[in-house]
């Protein structure tokens, strides 16, 4: 067994921190990676991976020569590249330049605008299941973590969200959701705003956005509300390793979010990959209807088969195992196919990140090795032991 993370050991300290070391902890932005590797420590080499949310397909073509073009020139900084790239981002969503500011990834904006609005006294209020980072965050400012669960249909349950928190700092809302893939209508992101208390703001993280046909919050920027978007070049274009996000408010808002950091040089790289995908017409059309295809076989084999899962349009979806997904995950990983982690509200449910076709073949051929083993000769590996703490809730370690 052996790990693909280039820094495991970082990981492993970040996951057996001790509460004594809860300080340094404090420092520590939590991101998908680290998430999804406290969940699969190690995994046999070649494995599928399909546990982190990435995009099998990496960058596009014409970004991957605008690495190589600009490899020569990256003993420069080229700072007038960035500038080039925040006006092409700004002009492709409508907003000014003053209303975009670029990141390495949209991690930093999530962690610095929870840390800028919440506190003792601003909590940070959140779907469940929800993508987490925003909790560990909330949880370094000592911010009372609220997490409201999706409504039926899987949206974001505003009217619950508001009466849970009247002293809100942050409202999160991931739209599509991560793990659901599910969406929240922008009429009820729209009472949200109007409704949240008047000093907190409503934090819409648009990640994967792309591969849906939501409408995007960025309109409620444009209209001057408490509205900080999140986007990100790491799902969609294939960017995770290079580095690059925006966060998308009103310049006002984005001013807070410096107090925390960011705002520092962008790597060469990840800038000309990033204006080379934005170039592309086609791109975000193109890799939409290559995620649809491939999400949409695998429903229709999971549906074949008598599987049940939710329905998504996104990168990624939950899997009913009908058993602990814990042990199911394990199980998978003994078969080289590495899913996602479990939500403790759903403890029988998986995150499935949407791979290759080939890559979803052979999740379908492990998961009814798996599922038919579990039902003949009992679990493959006992359960792990649980050893980090947030929030009430428990990852593995
Ligand atoms: N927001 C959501 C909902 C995510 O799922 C992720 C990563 O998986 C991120 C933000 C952070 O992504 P990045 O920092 O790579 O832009």
């Amino acid at each position: 067994m052996g790990s693909r993370l280039p820094s495991p050991l970082s990981r492993r300290s970040f996951l057996q921190t001790s509460t004594m070391a809860s300080a340094a902890l404090a420092m520590r932005m939590v991101t998908e990676p680290i998430l999804a590797y406290a969940a699969a420590p190690s995994h046999p080499k070649g494995a599928v991976l399909i546990n982190a949310n990435e995009n099998p397909l990496g960058p596009c073509a014409a970004a991957r020569e605008a690495l190589i073009a600009v490899t020569p020139q990256s003993g420069r900084y080229l700072d007038e590249q960035t500038e080039e790239l925040v006006g092409l981002f700004a002009k492709s969503v409508g907003v000014s330049t003053e209303q975009a500011a670029i990141y390495g990834g949209s991690t930093p904006p999530l962690d610095f605008t929870v840390r800028a609005f919440c506190s003792p006294s601003a909590s940070y209020v959140t779907a469940d299941p929800g993508y987490e980072a925003g909790m560990f965050a909330a949880e370094t400012v000592r911010a009372r973590v609220v997490k409201v669960p999706l409504s039926k249909t899987y949206g974001h349950d505003v009217n619950a969200m508001l009466a849970a928190a009247p002293n809100a700092g942050v409202f999160y809302v991931c739209n599509p959701n991560n793990p659901t893939g599910t969406l929240t209508s922008q009429s009820d992101i729209e009472y949200l705003v109007e409704h949240k208390p008047t000093s907190s703001i409503v934090l819409v993280d648009e990640a994967y956005i792309h591969f849906s046909d939501a409408p995007s919050a960025i309109e409620l920027v444009k209209a001057g509300k408490d509205v900080i978007v999140l986007r990100t070049f790491s799902k969609l274009y294939g960017m995770a390793g290079l580095r690059c996000g925006f966060a998308i408010s009103r310049p006002d808002l984005l001013q807070k979010l410096r107090n925390y950091g960011g705002f520092n040089m962008m790597p060469v790289t990840a800038v000309a990959a990033a204006l080379a995908s934005l170039r592309e017409p086609q791109l975000v059309a193109e890799r939409k209807r290559v995620n649809d295809q491939v999400r949409t076989a695998t429903f229709a084999w999971l549906d074949r088969n008598g599987y049940s899962y939710i329905p998504s349009v996104s990168n990624c979806f939950l899997l009913e195992t009908k058993h602990p997904a814990k042990q199911v995950i394990a199980a998978m990983a003994q078969q080289n196919v590495v899913i996602g982690r479990v939500w403790p509200s759903m403890p029988t449910y998986a995150r499935i990140t949407v791979g290759t076709s080939a890559e979803m073949e052979q999740f379908q051929h492990a998961f009814q090795k798996v599922m038919k083993g579990i039902a003949t000769t009992g679990w493959l590996e006992p359960p792990r032991k649980i050893s980090r703490r947030c929030d009430g809730e428990l990852l593995l370690g």
